[in-house]
């Protein structure tokens, strides 16, 4: 049977247009993948990672394949091999990196392979491009369509509630966010938590609880989970990164 997947593509490493275009002639070309169509290529600047990186030019494509995810995964690792990616320094420099975002509506969580994305509703640099090929497609986890995911970046969101028990993640967390954002701290176990944050992180050890946790909150509110024993402010801090953010807070609705 065949499923229409979304792929995001990043390059900022040698001659990156020609990585994109290799990289889309690979995918046309192989067995499996059929009506590829590839968005305009669009110059973004690098969020996280080690400073000091060049420009990406990202894009997003989508087809329909009869490719499994995890072999779908693996051809989209072959390709970037091609290209000469060697994974060293998380989010680092790289000649091409094609990351799985919508395979379906299916949801999946396996050691190798997440989808959706688990960063894809914080990422305008994926988002952007993937509103032009995909606006309908629908986000299986939040139940938003990208174009919708891409607006609600737009409404400057400030507050960021902050779900766990771990005392040290979470300070680290709230050390992480930039001024004139408010971390509050979110109690699943009680189900209180203060007003209505517009953006959730939570720690990797919730994720088996995303409906308990989603359920506190409106539908549609990016989740995104940090995983404790990793570089947590970091993570936060690209996540926060990739949203607009404003020194003003919005007038809060009832
Ligand atoms: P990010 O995931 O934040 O975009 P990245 O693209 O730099 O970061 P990589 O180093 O390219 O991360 O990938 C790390 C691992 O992520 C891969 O080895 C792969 O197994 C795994 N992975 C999990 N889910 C996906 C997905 N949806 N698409 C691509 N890789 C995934
Ligand atoms: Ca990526
Ligand atoms: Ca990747």
């Amino acid at each position: 049977m065949s499923v229409t997947a979304c792929i995001g593509l990043g390059s900022n490493q040698g001659d990156r247009r020609a990585h994109l275009d290799a990289a889309i002639d690979s995918l046309r070309a192989t067995p499996g993948i059929e009506h590829l169509e590839v968005s305009p290529y669009l110059q973004t600047t690098p969020v996280g990672g080690p400073t000091g990186q060049g420009p990406f030019l990202n894009a997003a494509a989508t087809f329909q394949t009869t490719l499994e995810p995890l072999a779908l995964l693996g051809r989209l690792q072959a390709i970037e091999a091609a290209a000469g990616r060697v994974r060293s320094i998380r989010w680092g420099e790289r000649p091409l990196d094609l990351d799985l975002l919508l395979y379906g509506n299916q949801v999946i969580e396996s050691e190798s392979l997440v989808v959706p994305h688990p960063r894809l509703a914080v990422r305008r640099f994926v988002l952007e491009p993937l509103v032009e090929v995909a606006a309908l497609a629908v986000d299986p986890t939040t139940g938003r369509t990208v174009q919708e995911l891409l607006a609600n970046l737009e409404r400057t969101p400030w507050r960021v509630a902050l779900c766990g028990w771990e005392p040290d993640t979470m300070s680290a967390i709230q050390r992480a966010l930039p001024s004139g954002w408010e971390g509050k701290l979110f109690r699943p176990d009680t189900g209180s938590w203060p007003g209505k944050p517009t953006f959730l992180a939570a720690p990797e050890s919730q994720k088996r609880n995303r409906s308990g946790i989603q359920k506190f909150w409106p539908v549609g509110t990016p989740i995104v989970f940090i995983a404790a024993p990793d570089p947590v402010p970091e993570i936060v801090a690209a996540c926060l990164a990739a949203m607009p953010l404003s020194t003003e807070k919005p007038v809060e609705s009832a």
